[in-house]
């Protein structure tokens, strides 16, 4: 059985372990769950969500699947194709659950539809527009074939939000090689908001424009008002060749709108002031896939915590290594490799 320590991260840690456990069939015993996310570690409801669904979906034997468990044994039995429906029952994330979810599915040997309840947009979370147009075209060009839909968006706290998936076996992975962005097709921006002033979305796109030093055309205004509860999110993306970046920031009690507008314009700038292809956020999601690939490499300017957690949870289940490469202007090459290479 396979030892995880979370001492030192979040749900993130918990959420790719249940991932390589399914598609690798180890078992693993994770103690410590979310032990940096003190005063409250633990299971939440999205991360006891995804090991509920991952148990359903692998059948597997499972221990401390309660609320605020800090510890959990997961011994996954074998994937099931179906149509799943799960409810996280609050508005944690729904877009974490479906990619807990994906790698597992896409080794099934039928396909199966995915639909998740929840937040939609949320913040410290990929919102549906980042699965959608940065993380699943990537997966695309590695082999996957996944559609992705939003039924309706669903903010913190009161969620209500749906996603759905459809998602088919994978034949086989495909090496994935992102060097660099292509041509710049375009930038863009959009601010979400739902049964909020109208004036809190004018004062986010404000800033954002006059940070971004984009015409205001650029930052569209749309209404989510078929969100049972209220929020709002700027999301401003670059759009390459290659590839899509998106940077946002959600609106939350205490968060003036400048300061939400000005959040997401600060992240997309500093993509587009670097030359590598992937942003932070795409270079710790990406890490899974690759590896499950067993081979692939892509450019990236930033090492959160997120990407060394999972460079040192991934090698536990499989049998790969990983290799940054300083080169120059502060680009770093990151090549994943079978562990004997
Ligand atoms: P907690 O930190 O409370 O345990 P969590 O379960 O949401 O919460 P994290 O371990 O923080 O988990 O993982 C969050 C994941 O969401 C990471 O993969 C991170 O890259 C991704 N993410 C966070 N913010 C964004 C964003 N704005 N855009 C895209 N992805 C994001």
């Amino acid at each position: 059985m396979i030892q995880i320590d979370g001492s030192n991260g979040g749900g993130q840690i918990l959420r790719s372990a249940l991932s390589l456990s399914m598609v690798t069939g180890q078992s693993f015993r994770m103690i410590n769950i979310r032990g940096a996310r003190r005063p409250k570690p633990g299971l939440m409801r999205q991360h006891l969500t995804c090991v509920k669904a991952a148990t359903e979906i692998s059948d597997a034997a499972v221990d401390g699947a309660d609320l605020g468990s800090m510890e959990l044994v997961f011994a996954p039995g074998k994937i099931k194709a179906g149509n799943y429906a799960f409810a996280i029952g609050t508005g944690g994330s729904t877009t974490l659950v479906f990619q807990t979810l994906l790698p597992a599915l896409l080794q099934a040997e039928a396909p199966s539809t995915l639909r998740i309840e929840g937040g939609t947009h949320n913040p410290l979370a990929p919102p549906f527009e980042f699965i959608d147009q940065c993380f699943l075209p990537v997966l695309r060009r590695m082999g996957a074939k996944v559609s992705f839909e939003l039924e309706r968006p669903g903010f913190m706290q009161v969620g209500g939000g749906a996603i759905t998936g459809t998602i088919h076996p994978i034949k086989k992975w495909k090496r994935l090689s992102l060097l660099d962005r292509g041509d710049l097709v375009r930038t863009w921006g959009t601010v979400l908001h739902a049964h909020l002033s109208p004036f809190i979305a004018e004062r986010e796109q404000q800033t954002a424009i006059s940070m971004m030093g984009w015409e205001p055309s650029i930052i569209a205004i749309q209404s989510a008002d078929e969100s049972p509860g209220p929020g709002s999110i700027v999301m401003l993306g670059a759009t390459y060749e290659h590839v899509t970046e998106i940077s946002s920031a959600v609106a939350q009690i205490g968060r003036n709108a400048e300061s939400v507008g000005s959040s997401a314009a600060k992240g997309l700038s500093n993509y587009l002031g670097n030359d590598a292809a992937v942003g932070m956020h795409l270079t710790d999601q990406l890490l899974l896939p690759l590896a499950l690939a067993g081979t692939g490499s892509f450019t990236t300017f930033a090492m959160s915590k997120h990407t060394h957690a999972q460079m040192d949870l991934i090698p536990k289940f499989l049998p790969v290594k990983f290799e940054i490469e300083e080169q120059e202007k502060g680009v770093r090459l990151v090549r994943v490799k079978k562990a004997s290479a």
